[in-house]
């Protein structure tokens, strides 16, 4: 009898020892991985952990301490603990919020760029900004093999990396032309050049060209009646809806010799003769004639170019340089350059798709 009173005692003093010292069914697990990432931007989702016991579930019990700040990078811990009995538990779980998102660069301008030998790039500019670091504009790394002093295709590299070194190219390609390039036979030739103390009229119509001169002295300023044809071309424009600025009127004989010297130092004799026209030899100094639009060999494929093309002669004007008349004219086509001749003239030259020379028969 004795000996069963002791039995007894160590039994349940070995249970109470087993279950509330040892306590094999005192369990916490956690719901999901121990380490989770999450993007920038996404939400955080707690799944949390089971806790349980023999007999209960200790799920209440369970304090979560730790936040996560889903919109700041970095690593975050998570704790979760629960007391049972007299044992207590503890699981932790890292939260890690990552940027993998790249940059994005914007390009002001073209992405494809033509310039002319000698031309000047001007940086069109440029915007960096990111889903986590926001601005990256200052950050943008400009990389650029471009020479506009020679002829070939260069690269503008436009780089930047965010706070994660997610990292962004993006490239503007500039392709450097010839000035003389869409030239086909312009006759630079001077050697022939009528030259005159008077300025020469044909028909009534004054002719300036790489062979009839102008006098130094000739200075007439802006003609009137050229003037005023002029104010009515560019309100007919404007009410088509183009603008056509004046960009250049009456150059008197020494502007035109600063000008073209300017060239000439830049581009050298052979090149300056096939784009401009040497003292004397242009017919701004007629004050007749005017450039307008804009000054680009691609203007005349504009629909403000077509427009003048089209409409100058009801106003008097001449497109004074045709495509394909180059060795005719001796210049390059100038989409811009308008000749005020009266409006006859100019409707039969328009008509007839002839030049001022072909017209006068020189
Ligand atoms: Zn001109």
């Amino acid at each position: 009898m004795k000996k069963l009173i002791i039995i007894s005692i160590v039994v349940t003093i070995v249970t109470i020892t087993f279950f509330v010292i040892i306590n094999p069914f005192f369990k916490l697990e956690l719901i999901n991985k121990k380490n989770i990432t999450i993007n920038y931007g996404d939400k955080y989702k707690e799944y949390g952990v089971k806790a349980n016991s023999l007999l209960f579930n200790l799920n209440k019990k369970v304090k979560v301490t730790g936040k996560v700040n889903v919109k700041r990078i970095g690593k975050y811990i998570i704790e979760y603990k629960v007391k049972y009995l007299f044992k207590t538990k503890k699981l932790y779980r890292t939260i890690t919020i990552v940027d993998k998102e790249n940059p994005v660069i914007t390009l002001n301008g073209d992405i494809n760029i033509e310039l002319f030998v000698g031309d000047n790039y001007e940086e069109l500019g440029y915007n960096a900004s990111d889903n986590y670091d926001k601005d990256l504009t200052d950050k943008v790394v400009v990389d650029s093999n471009l020479d506009t002093t020679k002829v070939g295709d260069y690269t503008i590299k436009y780089s930047v990396k965010d706070s994660s070194s997610n990292y962004t190219e993006v490239v503007r390609n500039v392709k450097v032309k010839e000035k003389t390039i869409e030239v086909k036979n312009v006759s630079t030739d001077y050697t022939d050049i009528v030259s005159s103390d008077t300025p020469t009229y044909i028909n009534g119509i004054l002719i300036v060209n790489k062979k009839y001169s102008l006098p130094s002295n000739y200075n007439p300023g802006v003609d009137n009646e050229a003037a005023n044809a002029l104010s009515n071309l560019q309100s007919a424009a404007a009410q088509a809806g183009y603008s056509m600025p004046l960009l250049s009127g009456f150059r008197s004989y020494e502007t035109q010799k600063v000008l073209y010297n300017s060239y000439v130092a830049v581009d050298g004799v052979e090149v300056a003769d096939t784009y401009s026209a040497r003292p004397g030899h242009s017919e701004h100094q007629t004050g007749l004639a005017f450039d307008v639009g804009e000054l680009d060999y691609g203007y005349g494929d504009t629909a403000a170019g077509a427009w003048l093309r089209e409409h100058a002669h009801e106003y008097g004007f001449i497109i004074r340089y045709l495509k394909g008349k180059e060795n005719i004219t001796g210049y390059n086509y100038e989409p811009w350059h308008i000749r005020y001749v009266g409006a006859n003239v100019a409707t039969e030259i328009y008509n007839r798709g002839i030049t001022l020379e072909e017209y006068l028969g020189i």
